[in-house]
């Protein structure tokens, strides 16, 4: 296979993508400004959704007069940090080697949207049987932040929608059921102390740790909770202490501890074993204790993230398109988390299945099978075909 940066190409537009640096503590507004001008040339109708302070925007646009309810094709298009990851080359620089084309958001998930953004032209010149509808979203890799905006701004324009394909990667199968999570930060504010004082302190490393082993026990509940659904790896709530920080020195009683913890969970099982469980357990086991010893000293749970976990239908007519337009007739689960969930539980029929491996996510030196976003091309093709009048008439 040739590789090809042309203009307006799958790879040219990836390229272009790439470049932007929209790991998602920065703004993504340099790329919702190139998408926008892209759409422009073919006189598409573009909304852009601003978060609350004017730095990051979804976008939405349609392409179609038909009043029919549409297709959404949706994407994230913030990337994970690429810090304290060594990388071969510049992150945000497309490189092209062995068949692979490798950058920051290559497989997710920008090179789906540059996939769906080649086929625009083609699209604005069919006349189509329904809308097709492009939603890009901001904050996805942080809690799915941005799309939960979109979501009330399609409410609102009473949005009729036949099948939503959010095109994570999933090696271009149909995934119809993934897993839910939900994040929560636990802070432990202790009275520091010189250590051979240590009876007089606080140490919110020694109630932390009382609280990690309850976690671990919440571990090892979680397994008892197992779902009758063999496509997923992990068939029951998984928990997982992600980051931890605390302490200065070993002769100082440590005055902060805090850790991240998140709890996933397949569709049909429930989180809340763990969810109504934690703050409990802090509030007895580590506040109550802590501000008896020293009004200074304290402990807070807080919930920072959730999405919900994704359950589709192998017969909804999101995964009957998508099986149409990838000849696939697989029904799949995955691990991992997407918007899916969130589109689904507000009434719009949906399938994640876009190009690449989700394996190459998050990692350094990531990158996405050239025969993969030729996949996609295809199915995109396949998609316009699926949909244009003078096809279905002929
Ligand atoms: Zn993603």
């Amino acid at each position: 296979m040739t590789a090809t940066l042309e203009e307006n190409s799958t790879l040219g537009i990836l390229s272009d993508l790439i470049a932007f640096d929209t790991t998602s503590f920065r703004s993504n507004m340099s790329l919702i400004d190139y998408v926008v001008s892209y759409l422009d040339r073919d006189n598409i109708q573009v909304e852009v959704i601003k978060n609350a302070e004017g730095t990051k925007a979804n976008l939405f646009a349609t392409i179609g007069e038909s009043q029919n309810p549409g297709i959404i094709l949706s994407g994230h298009t913030d990337v994970v940090p690429v810090e304290g990851q060594n990388w071969a080359t510049d992150p945000f620089k497309l490189r092209i080697e062995d068949n692979k084309a490798f950058g920051r958001g290559t497989c997710d998930m920008k090179g789906f949207i540059a996939s769906v953004l080649a086929a625009v032209p083609k699209m604005a010149q069919e006349n189509l049987a329904c809308p097709v509808h492009i939603a890009l979203s901001y904050d996805e890799e942080v809690g799915c932040v941005g799309v939960r905006h979109l979501i009330d701004f399609l409410k609102h324009k009473n949005l009729e929608v036949e099948a939503c394909i959010i095109g994570e990667p999933s090696s271009l199968k149909p995934v119809t059921s993934h897993t839910g999570k939900h994040v929560f930060r636990c802070a432990f504010q202790g009275t520091a102390m010189h250590s051979s004082l240590a009876p007089g302190g606080v140490n919110a490393i020694s109630y932390a740790a009382g609280i990690l082993s309850e976690i671990n026990y919440l571990e090892k509940i979680a397994e008892s909770y197992v779902i009758d659904d063999t496509r997923f790896e992990y068939p029951h709530p998984t928990i997982n202490i992600g980051k931890i920080t605390g302490g200065k020195a070993v002769n100082i009683v440590a005055e902060h501890c805090q850790f991240d913890v998140e709890c996933r969970y397949p569709p049909g099982s429930s989180p809340t074993f763990f969810t109504d469980a934690l703050p409990g357990i802090v509030k007895t086991m580590a506040h109550e204790p802590m501000y008896l010893k020293s009004p200074a000293a304290y402990a807070s749970c807080e919930q920072v993230t959730e999405y919900p976990a994704f359950e589709g239908d192998f017969n909804s007519p999101a995964a009957q398109l998508v099986r149409r337009l990838t000849g696939s007739n697989g029904d799949y689960a995955v691990n991992y988390g997407t918007e899916a969930g969130l589109f689904q539980t507000s009434g719009y029929s949906s399938v994640v299945c876009g190009p690449g491996d989700i394996n190459q996510a998050h990692q350094p030196d990531e990158f996405i099978e050239l025969s993969q976003l030729s996949a996609c091309d295809k199915m995109m093709d396949t998609l316009i075909r699926e949909f244009s009048l003078e096809e279905v008439s002929a």
